[in-house]
């Protein structure tokens, strides 16, 4: 049996930190939201016992170290699966971006293995494993939508932010994120969100106020190693984007556009620089089984 999924990636409309726990974690609090830019993943019965990937990008690695291997080597172990299984990941999602790319695969492994072994677990349980794999793998499961707290470990689902055309555009490089927030400074962080005035802008649907509204304060952290970051903000809005930030840890950065015509002018415009540019629209849902 093959099953074949999609897995999404995210945006931030807003990332905030709101303190640190002595074990040294960030306590934040962002608004996430999935796009549709998805990796496929295709997992089937493999002869042997052990766990086999597979991924169409080189710079990604394909054995115990790929968070998707991870992700069913802890199924496999917690539940004693004595099958084998081949994992083929198609990426499109681009690497080291801010995205998610890696945490979205973590959570198709567990969403199709769920199904493929038949384990029964529900959507919260598969959410409290993806959380032993990394904060954002909770977040991926579900998708649309939501507010993170903790560790980006407390979600709240929130009114879909529907149909809003955004253009996402990676420079050519990648950031590590767990050495941005290393090097962020709690005492200065530069522009915060207003995290309860965005959440009721969505409330509204006021997307415009949305966008202006946006902030991230990894951004000066990248920024300020990455000058290109607020070059590709600029041209957002030359292009007429309604609001621009960098998503993540960066160095992805993002813009909202009131409508198609203007999202897809500045596609073009941007592409001519940076080849990793896209244009996509939010979506409700993170993974999603892949019939067609
Ligand atoms: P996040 O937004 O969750 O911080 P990201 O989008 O910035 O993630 P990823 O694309 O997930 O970053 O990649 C981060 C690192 O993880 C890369 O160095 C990559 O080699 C490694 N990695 C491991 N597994 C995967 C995977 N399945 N897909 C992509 N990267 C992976």
């Amino acid at each position: 049996m093959e099953i074949k999924l999609k897995t999404r990636a995210k945006v931030n409309f807003s990332i905030d930190v709101v303190g640190k726990r002595d074990d040294g974690y960030h306590l934040v609090e962002m608004i996430m939201q999935t796009i549709d830019l998805y990796d496929l993943i295709t997992l089937g019965d493999a002869p042997g016992k052990g766990i086999t990937l597979t991924c169409s990008s080189s710079i990604v690695p394909s054995d115990a170290r790929n968070i998707a291997y991870k992700a069913a080597a802890l199924l496999k172990d917690m539940f004693g699966v004595e099958k084998g299984i081949k994992i083929d990941i198609e990426k499109r999602i681009p690497v080291g971006a801010g995205m998610a790319g890696g945490s979205c695969n973590a959570a198709g492994v567990l969403v199709g293995l769920n199904k493929l072994w038949n384990l029964g677990l529900t959507t919260e349980e598969l959410k409290q494993l993806g959380l032993k794999l990394g904060a954002d793998v909770p977040f991926c499961i579900e998708g649309g939508t939501v507010l993170a707290q903790g560790i980006g470990d407390k979600l709240t689902t929130i009114k879909d932010v529907k149909d809003v055309w955004i253009v996402v555009c990676k420079p050519n490089f990648s950031v590590s994120t767990a050495e941005v927030y290393k090097s962020l400074k709690l005492d200065n962080m530069g522009t915060r969100p207003d995290t309860e005035r965005l959440l009721g802008y969505i409330e509204k649907g006021d997307i415009k106020a949305l966008a202006g509204g946006m902030a991230n304060v990894l951004e000066s952290v990248t920024q300020s190693r990455y000058s290109v970051i607020s070059h590709i903000k600029d041209k957002m809005m030359h292009q007429r984007a309604l609001g621009s930030i960098m998503t993540g840890s960066g160095p992805t950065v993002f813009g909202i556009f009131k409508n198609f015509e203007d999202a897809h002018k500045a596609e073009s415009r941007l592409k001519q620089m940076w080849e990793q540019t896209y244009l996509v629209k939010t979506e409700n849902r993170g993974v999603e089984f892949n019939e067609g």
